[in-house]
């Protein structure tokens, strides 16, 4: 025997632990800073030796309970980094991920176990041996010459010490590692696995029927299922997970009810914050009645945001026997203060609604406006069109004149005056002996004549290197030409 013991011998303790999962327990709880490289060799070895017992008779590593326990794959937990009260990030796809890859495995380990447990429970053969047969075609045992000690406690069998299966995966246990399942018990785990239609839910007068009209079990002990402890975890876990799904926790009903009223604020806001706008410049493309029921919802909903989000600050922070956890604590202040933060950016900033009567003004001044402001659209509209027919008229009426001097004048003479007005217009180099062309001066303009005759002048004054005279003379030419372009133009108009 104790050569099978020091399997069970700490390696870094040397202590006798006795069983493959006391001797984990020790490790995680005792040595879990230290050589990590050991641990995870010490139980690795111990599922590969468990793997290598059963393969012999043909049982694949999918139907071993433990391997689920002994093979935690490690991540990185997630990174809290001290962050802004109110930011909101969503860590749904870093915890489905770990979780996904921790509960892949054991999900199809359990099915299987539920399986088979629902066969067993369902099944009414009750005489020993054809109820034997039954079990062995759900899962092929573990050959006892294979096995002579029970892996679980490493006690030698004998005469006295028999082997057990487990009806779940077939393993070999001694008398004290066996664990029992109620039928009752193994009933609740497995009636979400059939469909309502196809099985009535097995009821104890079921069970006594079935037990009068066929051959009655020997002992009592056969109404149990006999399992091992790793698929007694399994269903333990199925049981815990039906009785969450049945009773959720406080905190996380008072959260849904948090979110779900944050939610309807989120979607409801920006359609009242349109609606206030709208309402407040005067428009009149909402109703103020229905403007003034979304604030009410909104301020409800705000208020329902603020009660909940308290109610969860204070959660079992009175509970002397069971107050929350340093991290629940934690977490919950962080919802109310993330609550709080909500709080202040909306609620706060909500749009207050005009009164009625504030309304009807808001609105007559806007109509009053938006008059006005059609009026003087119409009157832009109006002068810019008047601007336009004149403009045309001016156009009609200088290429008539052109016409009627292109047709007089030589063609020689033509081409050169029409190319100086294009280009220059009226300018001081023009010649001034030879006015320039134009449809309405006339060769009598006494304007024209004293511009002749000031730029006469000036080329005198040039001539004499009499510089003042110059400028000057140029100041009154300008004034004389602006003058003129001045009359030309509102005779063009007139
Ligand atoms: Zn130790
Ligand atoms: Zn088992
Ligand atoms: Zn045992």
């Amino acid at each position: 025997m104790a050569t099978v013991k020091e399997g069970f011998l700490c390696p870094i303790c040397v202590q006798d632990l006795g069983s493959f999962h006391k001797l984990q327990n020790h490790f995680e709880t005792k040595h879990t800073a230290e050589d990590k490289a050991i641990f995870d060799q010490v139980k690795g070895l111990f599922s590969k030796a468990k793997v290598r017992w059963l393969k012999k008779d043909g049982v694949n590593e999918n139907d071993i309970g433990s391997s689920s326990s002994s093979n935690h794959i490690l991540h990185d937990a997630p990174v809290w980094d001290p962050q802004e009260i109110g930011q909101m990030h969503n860590h749904m796809e870093k915890f489905k991920k770990i979780r996904d890859d921790r509960i892949d495995r054991f999900v199809i380990e359990s099915n299987k176990v539920l399986i088979r447990l629902d066969k067993l429970a369902h099944c009414d053969e009750f005489e020993a041996t054809k109820r034997k047969e039954f079990e062995q075609t759900l899962v092929p045992w573990v050959r006892d010459n294979d096995v002579p000690y029970c892996p679980t406690c490493g006690d030698r069998f004998n005469v006295t010490r028999r082997r057990h299966h487990c009806r779940l995966c077939g393993s070999i246990m001694c008398t004290k590692c066996s664990l029992f399942i109620s039928f009752q018990f193994a009933d609740e785990l497995v009636q979400t696995l059939r469909k309502p239609p196809a099985g009535r839910r097995r009821t104890q007068s079921d069970l006594n029927i079935s037990q009068s009209s066929t051959s009655k079990p020997q002992d009592t002990s056969e109404l149990y299922i006999r399992c091992c402890h790793d698929c007694y975890i399994v269903l333990m876990k199925r049981k815990e997970r039906l009785d969450q799904k049945e009773n959720q926790p406080l905190l996380v009903l008072l959260y849904e009810k948090l979110r779900s009223a944050t939610d309807a604020a989120n979607e409801l806001s920006p359609l009242y914050e349109k609606m206030a706008e709208s309402l407040n410049r005067g428009e009149e493309s909402y109703h103020l009645d229905k403007a003034n029921d979304y604030r009410f919802k909104l301020i409800k909903l705000y208020e329902t945001i603020d009660v909940v989000s308290k109610k969860i600050s204070v959660l079992d922070t009175e509970d002397q026997d069971h107050p929350p956890s340093a991290t629940l604590l934690r977490m919950q202040n962080a919802i109310r203060s993330a609550s709080h933060a909500y709080l202040q950016n909306n609620m706060l900033t909500l749009q207050s609604l005009p009164s009625l009567p504030k309304l009807e003004m808001l609105q007559k001044n806007r109509r009053q406006e938006e008059e006005r402001r059609m009026r003087r659209q119409r009157e832009e509209l109006e002068r810019e069109r008047m601007e336009e027919e004149r403009r045309r008229e001016v156009e009609r009426l200088r290429s008539e004149a052109e016409n009627s001097r292109v047709s007089q004048a030589p063609p020689a003479l033509q081409k050169s005056r029409s190319g100086v007005i294009l280009k220059e217009g009226w300018g001081a180099e023009s010649n001034p002996f030879q006015p320039q062309g134009n449809p309405f001066e006339s060769e009598s303009d006494p304007l024209l004549e004293q511009i002749a005759y000031v730029r006469q002048m000036i080329v005198q004054a040039k001539q004499a290197n009499r510089t003042e005279e110059v400028q000057s003379l140029n100041r009154n030419l300008s004034e004389l030409e602006s003058e003129f372009q001045r009359q030309r133009s509102v005779r063009a108009f007139a």
